[in-house]
């Protein structure tokens, strides 16, 4: 490095055209690596199989929605690990079912990476949303905490209203809550199950997208979290299965319809990673406990192993991605 300074300096000073001299004088500007991250410490390689909890987990349950500052253990959203680079700078980021798993792992990173975040989840989940909001503002970026039932499409159009007046526009939704219940037999799912199901994870991102679409230019980002679920259906998810299958689809439609108008529709496909929804009814206390463990990396994904898709499928550098569905699932299923 010292020699290729050098070299550069050498070259600089000798006279060489413009061009060439712009770019050999980039590594001696570019030295302090404080100005550029590449040049900083290098981060130590970690096995991805030992990062984080393994089954058997403790048995738990809690009641829907659940709270992630209750479970055993506690997932991990990025608050201390994810680091941003400013890839997102003055962007305003709507993230539904934000205060929890996969939403409240793309709300930090969004603020990390330099965007206004608001927020959407149940009243029964403030104290979830509370820490989410505090960590945004840490960041020194607007936070706004919008509670409220999606099932209901009058919510969803306040919803969207309430964000575009307090971000002062809106160009990233995230559409990522969801209801997902577990039942052995379909002999169980009642009506108004299958209907709590369908608004949640249907209804709502038709009604929030319909809303949103407005008010979001040419560059926005539309996000779907979809599941391994939309291919590779579990017997006892007959309702929320189907509902995933929907998300991917919906996701490769509007691509191609929101081209022209400039705006991405992508979707996030995770497996089995460790949240609320899977404590608080969404899975058998038999499946928690080896939650994880027939995936080729024996154990569940934590949220923040996904931040950095959010953060993909935003960025703008991204621009050719539309109608993509990326997974994350430990080595197993298909997006
Ligand atoms: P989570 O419980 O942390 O998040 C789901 C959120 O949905 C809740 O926090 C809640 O705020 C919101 N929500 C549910 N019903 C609502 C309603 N009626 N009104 C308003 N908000 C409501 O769990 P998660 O696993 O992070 O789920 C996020 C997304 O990831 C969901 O779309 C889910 O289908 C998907 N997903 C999860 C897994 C997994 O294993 N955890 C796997 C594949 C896909
Ligand atoms: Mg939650």
């Amino acid at each position: 490095m010292n020699q290729e300074k050098q070299l550069s300096r050498r070259e600089v000073l000798g006279g060489l055209g413009a061009s060439l001299a712009v770019a050999a004088v980039a590594p001696v500007l570019s030295a302090d690596a404080a100005e550029n991250p590449a040049e900083a410490a290098p981060v130590a390689l970690e096995n991805p199989n030992e990062k984080y909890p393994k089954p058997p987990f403790k048995s738990q349950s809690q009641p829907w929605p659940g709270l992630a500052s209750q479970m055993e253990p506690k997932p991990d959203h990025g608050e201390k690990s994810y680091k941003g680079s400013g890839r997102l700078k003055g962007r305003k980021a709507l993230i539904t079912g934000g205060d929890s798993g996969m939403g409240r792992a793309a709300a930090i990173a969004y603020a990390r990476e330099g965007a206004d975040v608001a927020i959407n989840y149940l009243p029964a989940e403030e104290a979830d949303a509370k820490e989410v909001i505090a960590l945004i503002k840490a960041e020194g970026r607007k936070a706004v905490a919008i509670p409220g039932d999606l099932r209901d499409e009058a919510f969803c159009q306040r919803l969207v209203a309430e964000a575009v007046r307090q971000l002062g526009g809106l160009d990233i939704l995230v559409s990522n809550a969801a209801r997902q219940q577990t039942r052995k037999s379909i002999l169980d799912v009642t009506s108004e199950d299958f209907d709590a199901t369908m608004k949640t994870n249907i209804y709502a991102p038709f009604w929030i997208i319909k809303a949103a679409l407005p008010h979001m230019p040419p560059g926005s980002a539309i996000i779907g979290t979809t599941s391994e679920q939309a291919m590779d259906p579990s017997a006892d998810l007959y309702d929320y299965a189907q509902t995933k299958a929907a998300t991917t689809n919906y996701v490769r439609s509007l691509a191609k319809q929101l081209a022209p108008k400039g705006i991405r529709v992508n979707g996030v496909a995770p497996g089995p990673i460790w949240t609320p929804l899977q404590v608080s009814g969404g899975a058998t206390q038999e499946k928690l406990v080896k939650f994880g463990g027939d995936t080729p990396m024996k154990r569940p994904g934590q949220p923040v192993e996904l931040a950095s898709i959010y953060v993909q499928l935003a960025d703008p550098q991204a621009s050719y991605a539309t109608g993509q569905v990326y997974g994350a699932m430990g080595g197993n299923g298909q997006p």
